[in-house]
């Protein structure tokens, strides 16, 4: 997946800063140093992977455990399913700009 669910602090409209999860793309979530993930749609843990040397495989998340019920997973079902132990389900994420 190019996109990944990040939990820091983020600016948010009228200027406050929270505590929160946040979808930003693989390529900035590579630049905040050991950040806490998950996948923005089934809320299951994930890898960061950069780039392949050859470009292959594009900065991305990976999910740690296959789920076939993640659109963001290379192998849906077409069901979507929440993991089978997700991260913060309750918790909404917001759609940072970064
Ligand atoms: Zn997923």
């Amino acid at each position: 997946m190019r996109i990944v669910d990040v939990k820091q602090f983020f600016s948010l409209a009228g200027g406050t800063r929270q505590y929160t999860w946040a979808t930003i793309s693989a390529d900035e979530a590579l630049k905040i140093a050991e950040p806490r993930l998950r996948c923005p749609e089934c809320k299951g843990a994930i890898g960061l992977f950069r780039r392949s040397e050859d470009g292959a495989t594009p900065n991305r998340g990976e999910h740690k455990a296959r789920n076939r019920g993640c659109s963001l997973g290379d192998r849906f079902d077409g069901v979507h399913r929440m993991a089978v132990n997700p991260i913060e389900p309750n918790e909404e994420s917001v759609l940072a700009q970064s």
